[in-house]
């Protein structure tokens, strides 16, 4: 079964790809039919932004379409930076500098309770469907470790480390990513179809 990943990003499509190693699923990727489309994520929550970019290559393409949309939720913060983490401290912003950004942002808030979330969305004959994936934690009040990206370095899981200070092999077990691509995979199981 052919489903494409609406992603340009290589190391997500590595990531989902060992997740469906012993299925029959052939997942294509955007880079294997050398698209280059940007569309444009001014939806206004994770949902609406994984929905875009389903839809439109839904459309494109004729063929099963996943996409997801993630981002770190800081509650005791309004909720921030969540859909605008990539872009937190601006459109062109590098980790470094979000990262360092969201540090002195929340520098007197107490309470450091976040999560990242994904939201998956599965377009398929006509039918769009949603899945869900969360890591709970809490944020750091300084920079460390050199494993993973985006807010790694500040993310400190249940055990005291933080995801930058485990390797990938390891995160990926736990990722708001894994999580809700294994919540979709359950379903794909759960309906015989692979
Ligand atoms: P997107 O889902 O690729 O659009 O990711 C949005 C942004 O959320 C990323 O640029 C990161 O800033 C942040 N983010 C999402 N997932 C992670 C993660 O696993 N670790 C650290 N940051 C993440």
């Amino acid at each position: 079964m052919d489903i494409l990943l609406a992603t340009h990003n290589f190391h997500k499509v590595e990531e989902i790809k060992q997740l469906l190693s012993n299925t029959n699923i052939n997942l294509i990727s955007l880079k294997d039919l050398n698209d280059e489309d940007d569309v444009d994520e001014n939806g206004h929550s994770f949902e609406e932004n994984a929905r875009i970019k389903a839809e439109y290559y839904y459309q494109k393409y004729h063929l099963p379409v996943l996409a997801d949309d993630s981002g770190l939720v800081i509650p005791s913060f309004d909720n921030q930076p969540g859909i605008y983490s990539a872009r937190y401290a601006g459109i062109n912003a590098n980790a470094k500098k979000n990262n360092e950004k969201l540090l002195a942002d929340i520098k007197d808030i107490k309470d450091r309770n976040a999560y990242f979330i994904c939201q998956v969305c599965y377009i398929e004959n006509d039918n769009i469907y949603f899945f869900t994936g969360k890591l709970e934690g809490q944020i750091a009040y300084d920079i460390r470790g050199h494993e993973g990206f985006g807010y790694d370095p500040l993310f400190i899981l249940e055990n005291g480390l933080r995801l930058s200070e485990i390797p990938l092999s390891e995160k990926n077990k736990i990722s708001h990513r894994a999580q809700a691509f294994k919540n979709w995979l359950q379903f794909i199981k759960d309906r015989g179809i692979i």
